[in-house]
Protein backbone atom coordinates (compact mmCIF):
# COMPACT_ATOMS: atom_id res chain seq x y z
CA UNK A 1 0.00 0.00 0.00
CA UNK A 2 1.38 3.43 -0.87
CA UNK A 3 0.63 6.46 1.31
CA UNK A 4 -0.25 9.38 -0.19
CA UNK A 5 0.90 12.79 2.02
CA UNK A 6 -1.36 15.74 1.03
CA UNK A 7 -3.03 14.74 -2.09
CA UNK A 8 -6.18 15.93 -2.68
CA UNK A 9 -8.30 12.97 -3.01
CA UNK A 10 -8.17 12.52 -6.96
CA UNK A 11 -11.66 10.43 -7.59
CA UNK A 12 -14.99 11.65 -5.91
CA UNK A 13 -16.73 14.09 -7.52
CA UNK A 14 -16.70 17.09 -5.24
CA UNK A 15 -12.69 18.21 -4.61
CA UNK A 16 -13.88 21.44 -2.44
CA UNK A 17 -13.07 21.59 1.00
CA UNK A 18 -15.62 24.19 2.09
CA UNK A 19 -17.58 22.98 4.91
CA UNK A 20 -21.43 23.04 5.19
CA UNK A 21 -23.94 23.19 7.20
CA UNK A 22 -27.64 24.11 7.93
CA UNK A 23 -28.89 27.06 8.51
CA UNK A 24 -31.15 27.07 11.88
CA UNK A 25 -33.49 29.61 9.94
CA UNK A 26 -34.90 28.37 6.94
CA UNK A 27 -32.97 24.78 7.25
CA UNK A 28 -30.91 25.27 4.34
CA UNK A 29 -27.47 23.95 4.13
CA UNK A 30 -24.82 26.67 3.30
CA UNK A 31 -21.31 26.58 2.26
CA UNK A 32 -18.54 28.64 3.72
CA UNK A 33 -17.29 31.76 2.90
CA UNK A 34 -14.58 33.71 2.79
CA UNK A 35 -15.79 36.58 5.20
CA UNK A 36 -16.79 33.73 7.68
CA UNK A 37 -13.43 32.39 7.68
CA UNK A 38 -13.17 33.51 10.84
CA UNK A 39 -16.38 33.11 12.48
CA UNK A 40 -17.43 30.16 10.96
CA UNK A 41 -18.30 28.17 14.25
CA UNK A 42 -20.27 30.91 15.46
CA UNK A 43 -22.43 30.90 12.00
CA UNK A 44 -25.23 29.96 12.40
CA UNK A 45 -27.41 31.70 9.65
CA UNK A 46 -27.47 31.22 5.94
CA UNK A 47 -27.82 34.93 5.08
CA UNK A 48 -28.62 38.27 6.96
CA UNK A 49 -31.99 37.90 6.24
CA UNK A 50 -32.51 34.84 8.29
CA UNK A 51 -30.59 36.00 10.79
CA UNK A 52 -32.70 38.74 11.05
CA UNK A 53 -35.90 36.58 11.07
CA UNK A 54 -34.06 33.87 13.94
CA UNK A 55 -34.49 30.03 14.35
CA UNK A 56 -37.63 29.10 13.26
CA UNK A 57 -40.72 28.80 15.72
CA UNK A 58 -41.10 25.62 16.78
CA UNK A 59 -44.86 24.65 16.94
CA UNK A 60 -47.48 26.87 16.45
ZN1 LIG B 1 -31.25 30.68 6.04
Amino acid sequence: MKRVTGATGGKGGNGGARPEKPCVACGRPFAWRKKWERDWENVRYCSERCRREGPAPAGR
